[in-house]
């Protein structure tokens, strides 16, 4: 069975770009000693946050440890993350982009959407004409290479876009769907968690091509709505539009803690961790994302620093869903008897809070409850102050020593009125009691 061809006078033309092991192509582009060299950023976490092409031939990986990457090619630069520097290329890119049309979602810092539909009579070229044109301009303007699919849908594009990689660019036009669905193994959909491709595995399906062959109504029985959004979508009629609201400009969210003097207590570091951790979600709800990556590291007290990066199942906005997974890495991190000085997070790939999918087998009362606790106690804190109501296993730096490094700095406790820890007037005054 084939899918239905598709009425092409309505169909739309859909770009997917995405930048090529982005943040080390923006090192390389400032520092051009660093061209076809192997390079990696994550410096400060002690995790490979990117690897350059160079890198990754050498079998350096993204989220492997410095150490491990070192071990693997001892001549690796290592450079410290510049997320302010990757911002402004990443803000510089989706400017060109929006030269030829202001339908452009910024889906993340280093890949965007561009709805090219009805383009074609006002630059008169062909669609594949313009998407190569917006790759060159970013090319010879940022000195970064990005890589290009262009589709009847963003779900299409996308896939289009993974398929040849640095500086590819493939086009899959109505006709090409079928061939190039059957070469795409189920994993590689966009919107396929894995509980999703097991489920349909079970059913026999392996390509995408056995997944939208397959009538609609089953579809939307067994995997709802989203389930059919994405059936739609690679059958090329397009029901997920360009979003053009613009993205937060938090692509990362850290929070790091030096101890007062050095500490092998395992209790202690972990209430520290949890600390960060409970800091980095309040900031997160605050500015209504979600996080999808978390990174953690502890810093020895000769300055070593080791981490680990994971990806969550699914975005969140709660601690709760998070504390078992750090609770692992910290147990893979912390070494007895090595004295530490410093904890860290990082909360990645942040979206925007504003829609709730649920996937198929998730649990969506106990989701809707950590969220309802996390409501809670930011409102409690909100009232009585930072950390009035936390987990139970940060309780544990009460107990421990206090010093006058964590009394709270002045520029906190004496504010004017009207103004709060977070929002002070901007203007130098002297601290005087009249
Ligand atoms: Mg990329």
């Amino acid at each position: 069975m084939q899918p239905q061809l598709l009425n092409l006078q309505h169909s739309k033309a859909i770009v997917h770009l995405d930048g090529d092991s982005f943040f080390t192509s923006v090192e390389q582009s400032i520092k051009p000693y660093l061209k076809g060299k192997p390079v990696v950023t994550g410096k400060e976490r002690g995790i490979i946050a990117c690897a350059s092409y160079e890198a990754k031939a050498l079998g350096v990986a993204r989220g492997v440890t410095l150490r491990e990457a070192l071990r693997i090619c001892p001549d690796l630069t290592v450079l410290p993350s510049d997320y302010e520097t990757y911002s402004l290329y990443s803000k510089r890119m989706f400017e060109i982009m929006r030269r030829y049309t202001p339908v452009v979602e910024e889906y993340s810092i280093d890949e965007g959407f561009i709805d090219l539909t009805g383009l074609r009579r006002i630059f008169r070229t062909s669609y594949e004409e313009i998407a190569m044109r917006i790759q060159r301009d970013i090319n010879r303007e940022l000195d970064i290479t990005v890589s290009v699919g262009l589709s009847l849908s963003k779900g299409l594009a996308k896939l289009g876009s993974k398929f040849r990689k640095p500086h590819g660019f493939t086009s899959i036009d109505g006709l090409g769907i079928n061939a190039f669905l059957e070469k795409t193994p189920l994993k590689k959909v966009w919107g396929f968690g894995h509980n999703t491709v097991n489920l349909l595995e079970k059913h026999g399906l392996k390509t995408a091509l056995d997944f939208v062959v397959k009538p609609e109504q089953w579809v939307e029985h067994l995997l709802g709505k989203t389930g059919h959004e994405i059936w739609n979508e690679l059958r090329g009629n397009s029901v997920n539009p360009v979003n053009t609201q613009e993205k937060s400009s938090y692509y990362t969210i850290s929070k790091c803690k030096t101890f007062t003097s050095p500490s092998s207590d395992r209790d202690f570091i972990w209430a520290k961790l949890v600390r960060n951790l409970e800091s980095a979600f309040i900031k997160l709800r605050r500015h209504k994302l979600r996080v999808r990556a978390i990174a953690v590291a502890l810093r020895l007290q000769d300055f070593h620093q080791d981490g680990f990066e994971a990806r969550l199942n699914r975005p969140t906005t709660s601690i709760y869903e998070v504390i078992p997974v750090v609770r692992g890495m910290f147990e893979n991190l912390y070494k007895p008897g090595k004295e530490y000085r410093a904890t860290m997070v990082v909360l990645g790939k942040l979206e925007n809070d504003d829609t709730r999918q649920y996937e198929f087998f998730e649990d969506r009362l106990r989701i809707e409850t950590f969220e309802a606790v996390s409501r809670a106690i930011d409102e409690t804190n909100r009232r009585y102050g930072k950390h009035t109501l936390s987990l139970g296993m940060s309780l544990y730096l009460d107990k421990h020593r206090h010093t006058d490094r964590d009394d709270t700095p002045c520029r906190k406790a004496c504010l004017l009125p009207g103004e709060t820890k977070r929002q002070r007037l901007n203007i130098p005054r002297l601290m005087l009691s009249v």
